[in-house]
């Protein structure tokens, strides 16, 4: 029997590659939608042909059932799936893999590794689903050598609270995998980011995710009760409470930890019956601005859409949703009652700012939903044809909202040169909201990295120079490491290289990411 085996290069297993015609075809398609000429279609890498430096450490023979060198592995486990690494991957070159894939069976398996890696002086770098795309699971680290600790087959529910609705789940669980095993008892975390399929609790918890639901719940923040994590000095476990205010939060320390303080191992987190009624609507403007008016109505107004999605008119004609020229809104409310009086009321807001609304039947909502998690392996098909795609997120309040997206769209455009910049909001708050730009251009074919590396500098310095954050949800990792520098209070960079070697003495824990101790 063969195992599935995930591409080492992109989204996905191995057998959901289209064949070579079909990527051709969808490669020439994407192209031409974008208004590109026509340009010769990569076809992806095979797994024979990659060639990776030697491992330079061997683990004992204890661990050797829990640990593999196999260069399949290695290469699976030297990147995350921003398009800088597909592009590595794709061309084959690993620079700084891991010399050997650890997957522990349980919280004695972590507690081994993390031992063995601070005898051998390796560096330990925690890893979900490997879905980063800051750099966060690439061993690019200061020692000699680098350990993985894959924590995929720890991921099971292993309590379900039914009278504080809470459980507790293993952090190397998929969504998929737990909302399949919450799901037997009539329960849903309901936390949806794009990257879904692959993603797991502890690299949520590790990042601080943002799910899709635009308003209130939908921040693994807003679901953590109680981590429970495995230090290099011990464990670090906080008390399951509804809420505390003894002194700073021992969970917010971890939340947002990126792997460098301990291997979070588990979780409570609060859970919830799925919702039972859905509506939605789509609702046209003329034009970005007057659409941000309405979320920014919506948002103020309490009555907390479940889905607040502005698309500008660039992003919304890609996929037809939209006629030219209109920005679109779709919106979406859920919950236990009805919802049909929060949607009247919410197209009536829009209207009050030139929305034009239609309601949509609640299917709608749920083929919304699987072609944005679809959208992950539309990008292998963009890298294939040439065509370099990148997304950034950040966030700003109203008050400099209008100025803070036209200056970065403008930077970004000009770094681009030939290629579109659209821009989208993913998540509505009463004081401000979440832009999300992508560019799409005809790929430098050979100098990508050089043409990525220069478009990532002119947005990441333009959302900078114009206050807002470095990024929203996708976390700080390696690449948003000199734009966080800048962010980040000078005291607060001091107390946290201070827990980190409290903890982490020997900076083992992957090193480069959030600090230099
Ligand atoms: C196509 C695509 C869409 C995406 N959409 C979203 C989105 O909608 N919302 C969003 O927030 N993000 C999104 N991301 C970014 C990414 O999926 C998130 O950062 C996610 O939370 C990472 O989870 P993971 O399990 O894959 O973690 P990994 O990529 O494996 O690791 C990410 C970081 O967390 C650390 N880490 C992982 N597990 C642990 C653990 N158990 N203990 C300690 N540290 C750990 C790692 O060391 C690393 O620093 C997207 C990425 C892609 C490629």
């Amino acid at each position: 029997m063969t195992t599935r085996r995930r591409k080492f290069w992109g989204w996905g297993y191995e057998d959901q590659q289209p064949a070579p015609r079909e990527l051709e075809q969808a490669a020439a398609a994407s192209r031409e939608r974008l208004g590109f000429v026509p340009a010769e279609v990569e076809l992806p890498p095979a797994a024979e042909a990659i060639e990776l430096p030697s491992p330079r450490v061997v683990p004992p023979p204890s661990l050797a059932a829990i640990c593999t060198s196999d260069p399949h592995e290695r290469a699976l486990h030297a990147y995350g799936r921003a398009y800088r690494d597909l592009i590595r991957a794709y061309r084959g070159r690993f620079d700084h893999p891991p010399d050997v894939v650890a997957r522990p069976r349980d919280e004695a398996d972590v507690e081994r590794v993390l031992s063995w890696c601070e005898e051998a002086g390796a560096a330990a770098i925690p890893f979900g689903g490997g879905t980063s795309v800051v750099g966060g699971v690439e061993p690019r680290v200061p020692q000699d050598a680098a350990v993985t600790i894959d924590l995929g087959a720890l991921d099971r529910v292993l309590d379900v609270d039914r009278d504080s609705r809470a459980a507790r789940i293993q952090a190397g669980a998929t969504g998929p995998r737990l909302e399949e095993q919450l799901r037997e008892h009539g329960l849903t975390l309901r936390h949806y980011p794009q990257s879904f399929e692959y993603s797991t609790l502890g690299g949520w918890i590790a990042t601080r995710a943002g799910g899709h639901y635009a308003t209130l719940h939908t921040h693994i923040d807003d679901f953590v009760e109680s981590v429970r994590a495995l230090t290099p000095r011990g464990e670090w476990e906080s008390r399951r409470l509804p809420g505390s205010g003894a002194g700073p939060s021992p969970d917010r320390l971890l939340i947002g930890s990126e792997g460098i303080l301990g291997v979070i191992t588990e979780a409570w987190v609060r859970v919830q019956e799925p919702p039972r009624f859905k509506e939605s609507a789509a609702v046209l403007f003329d034009g970005f601005e007057r659409g941000a008016r309405a979320v920014r109505a919506l948002a103020q107004s309490r009555l907390f859409p479940a889905n607040c999605r502005l698309l500008d008119p660039g992003e919304a004609a890609l996929s037809d949703a939209a006629p030219a020229g209109r920005a679109l809104l779709v919106l979406g409310f859920e919950g236990p009652d009805p919802v049909n009086g929060a949607l009247a009321r919410a197209l009536e807001l829009c209207g009050d700012h030139g929305g034009e609304g239609r309601e949509r039947d609640g299917a709608s909502e749920g083929a919304w939903r699987s072609a944005f998690l679809q959208m992950p392996y539309l990008r292998d098909t963009l890298v294939a044809a040439g065509i370099l795609a990148e997304t950034f997120e950040t966030a700003i309040t109203w008050d400099r909202f209008d100025a803070f997206v036209a200056e970065v769209r403008e930077a970004t455009e000009r770094a681009l040169g030939e290629g579109r910049v659209t821009c989208r909001l993913t998540h509505a708050y009463a004081d401000g909201a979440a832009p999300y730009f992508t560019a799409l251009a005809p790929a430098v074919r050979g100098g990508e990295l050089e043409q990525w590396a220069e478009l990532k500098a002119a947005a990441s310095e333009a959302i900078a120079a114009a206050g807002g954050t470095i990024t929203h949800h996708h976390a700080v990792g390696r690449d948003h490491r000199p734009w966080y520098d800048r962010q980040r209070p000078e005291p607060f960079a001091v107390a946290l290289c201070a827990a980190k070697r409290a903890v982490d003495p020997a900076g083992l824990l992957n090193p480069g990411v959030l600090i230099d101790p």
